[in-house]
């Protein structure tokens, strides 16, 4: 592998300017964050180091193959890794002006959520800290980003270190720790590091989709590994330790998971002052059918009975495939 191909990563800088001052690779990276669109832009380096860069540091670590956009201005773009692995980014635009880029951990993904289209195409690898970062970059370059959820192509908590310092570098580019949200489907190993490691205030959200080992072993082969009472005891160590609550995201899958009894079930597994619940319409990707929309309402009513307020989340970006499951790299 030739090694200047690896890109927009500080260290590389760092080699590239290695015979000028410490602060030049820091005043690449404050550029960078604030969306310059090329090393032209940085107009307090020096001419020669710019073009030193220009020869030797690519600009982005990924390389845009396709971008799509949905009539409601959500945004897909298709990238490819340095060595050929592809990823996917969405942009998700809403009324009341937030700006939320959704972001891959892993090209691919080893744990083969049935529901998933990422987890039905071959996992390549984790992406590097500098290949999330430069999804979010993408997107910053176009306008201003103000939140990143970590729910794209991959379980991120498989991808601990490059995940979390890619987190860790969102304030840069104006996403606070607050407003930075990973999903894990429940991979302890990771999770554990996250609750034991992670003191900045970012969000934790459980894929749960079942509200029984049974049925979610079933659609969620993880969950063999790691059964949801051993789950639910970290996620409520996260909130013992850190004072935040745990966002819950159910699928809603016709027929599968989404009856009243399973509300029930939910509502008596999970404790209300930890969990917040996050229902998902199921966008289609062929495996299954989404529940209808009086059934998420029903099933809405039961948790609300059960004592919590759970929100159904607005599907964005269905008509490009951009919407939750639907990620696969396919343009
Ligand atoms: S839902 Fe998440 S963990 Fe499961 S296969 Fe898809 S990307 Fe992987």
């Amino acid at each position: 592998m030739q090694r200047y191909r690896v890109a927009m990563d500080l260290d590389l800088i760092s080699e590239v300017l290695a015979d000028e001052p410490a602060y030049r690779s820091k005043q690449v990276w404050e550029w960078v964050a604030r969306g310059a669109t090329s090393y032209g832009e940085m107009t307090n380096l020096p001419a020669q180091s710019r073009t030193l860069l220009e020869e030797r540091a690519p600009f982005s670590t990924l390389t845009l193959v396709h971008e799509a956009k949905s009539v409601d201005g959500t945004v897909k773009a298709l990238f490819n890794t340095h060595d050929g692995h592809p990823l996917e980014a969405v942009l998700m635009r809403f009324r009341d002006g937030r700006r939320s880029v959704c972001v891959s951990s892993q090209s691919g993904c080893p744990l083969t959520c049935t529901f998933c289209a990422t987890g039905q195409m071959q996992f390549r690898r984790n992406l590097t800290a500098w290949e999330i970062l430069d999804q979010a970059l993408h997107f910053k370059r176009i306008e201003p980003i103000d939140h990143v959820v970590f729910m794209g192509m991959g379980e991120p908590m498989l991808n601990f270190d490059h995940v979390v310092a890619a987190a860790r570098r969102l304030p840069d580019l104006g996403v606070t720790h607050r407003r930075t949200t990973l999903s894990t489907v429940g991979w302890l190993p990771g999770l554990t590091r996250f609750i034991d490691e992670v003191e900045e205030p970012i969000r934790l959200a459980l894929s749960l989709h079942a509200p029984a080992d049974a049925l979610r072993s079933s659609i969620m082969p993880v969950n063999d590994r790691y059964p949801l009472d051993d789950v639910l005891a970290e996620c409520q160590r996260y909130f013992e330790l850190r004072g935040r609550k745990v966002f819950v995201e159910y699928v809603m899958l016709g027929g599968v998971n989404d009856s009243v009894t399973h509300a029930k079930k939910l509502g008596e597994l999970l404790d209300r002052n930890i969990f917040k619940v996050n229902l998902i319409p199921y966008n289609p990707t062929g495996f299954y059918d989404g529940s209808s929309r009086t059934t998420i309402a029903e099933f809405k009513d039961a948790l609300h009975a059960a004592g919590f307020s759970p929100t159904v989340r607005l599907t964005r970006g269905r008509d490009i495939a951009a919407a939750c499951g639907q990620l696969a790299a396919t343009g």
